[in-house]
């Protein structure tokens, strides 16, 4: 069995007319992003470094939400979040609150790697950054155009809203907590993560967000939260993405490894279990790998931006 990876960049109600100026630049980066995690797998590069690696690239572009090009606050600040873990070791680091840490995945390794401890937030991480001289910039570096004028229309429909919408206030649906599930954002951006299995077999996971357009300062939402967003053992490698509160609630990545693990399901299985059946219709999607080298992309919102590939040379890239 070779070494598979998959990546994502955020579910959610992306229009089939996507116009094209939108559409390719975040197709392109999924491409380079997925080249370059398969030539560093192939040059035996450890899964674990792939999808830091990857998640970092994804990180730096600001047609994500996640590092440049984070949503923003009701305040209209960043709040950075992400998690990495390594399934053989189940070692794993997170990061919440950031402001001016230019790549969060990053400070999340360094957290497992440097520290008796999984999770650190707000003033201790940025202070851990300093401490360990990640690369840091002020917080405008971080504040696009875009999430500007999202960050208006989510105050105009009174909205916390996943991904980006061009709400017209009165047709936004909004749910028990008050988060425009998705909607028809013609400019869609998403939480960004990556699971790969190496030629060893070494499981790893990465997820990277800015979280929710409007959301509270001070929310933390599914992405660092280890079994919630982002979950590895020795079995499977799951990345998820979506409204982090339905996520939360249903531990989306550590079900989907549970079923695996107590009930004998393959990772398709468990994933499309997860998917269909444990969590609200239109609230997440996810990337998944396995030992046996099982490559899954499931999502029960409109679409995801995902891209996976294979050592026996199949790849895909995908939207809806
Ligand atoms: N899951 C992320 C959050 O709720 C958002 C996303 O996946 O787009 O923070």
């Amino acid at each position: 069995m070779g070494w598979a990876i998959a990546l994502h960049g955020g579910a959610g109600d992306i229009p089939r007319n996507l116009p094209s100026d939108r559409r390719q630049p975040r197709e392109d980066t999924l491409r380079r992003c997925l080249e370059i995690g398969i030539a560093a797998l192939s040059t035996h590069q450890s899964a674990l470094d792939v999808v830091e690696l990857v998640v970092r690239e994804l990180e730096n572009c600001p047609n994500f939400n996640a590092g440049r090009g984070s949503v923003l606050t009701s305040d209209g600040t960043v709040e950075m979040e992400a998690c990495i873990m390594d399934g053989n070791t189940k070692k794993c680091g997170a990061v919440s609150g950031l402001t001016t840490v230019v790549n969060p995945i990053s400070l999340a390794k360094l957290v497992m790697e440097k520290t008796p401890h999984i999770y650190l937030a707000f003033d201790g991480a940025e202070a851990f950054a300093r401490a360990q001289g990640v690369p840091t910039k002020d917080y405008n570096h971080f504040i696009t155009t875009e999430n500007i004028e999202r960050l208006k229309q989510a105050k105009e429909a009174n909205a916390v809203q996943v991904d980006y919408t061009q709400p017209v206030p009165t047709q936004l649906a909004k749910d028990k907590d008050n988060v425009v599930a998705f909607s028809d954002g013609d400019s869609q951006t998403g939480t960004v993560g990556c699971v790969a299995i190496d030629s060893l077999g070494n499981l790893a996971t990465a997820t990277s967000t800015g979280g929710l357009v409007n959301k509270m300062v001070g929310r933390i939402g599914d992405t660092p939260i280890i079994g919630a967003g982002t979950y590895a053992n020795n079995m499977c490698a799951v990345s998820a993405t979506g409204k982090g509160e339905s996520i939360i609630r249903a531990t989306v990545a550590r079900d989907v490894a549970a079923l695996m693990e107590y009930k004998g399901l393959s990772l398709k299985e468990a994933a499309a279990f997860v998917v269909e059946e444990s969590t609200p219709k239109g609230t997440v999607g996810l990337v998944a790998v396995s030992a046996r080298g099982e490559v899954v992309m499931e999502f029960n919102t409109t679409g995801m931006f995902r891209a996976c590939a294979n050592e026996d040379g199949f790849s895909e890239i995908g939207i809806w």
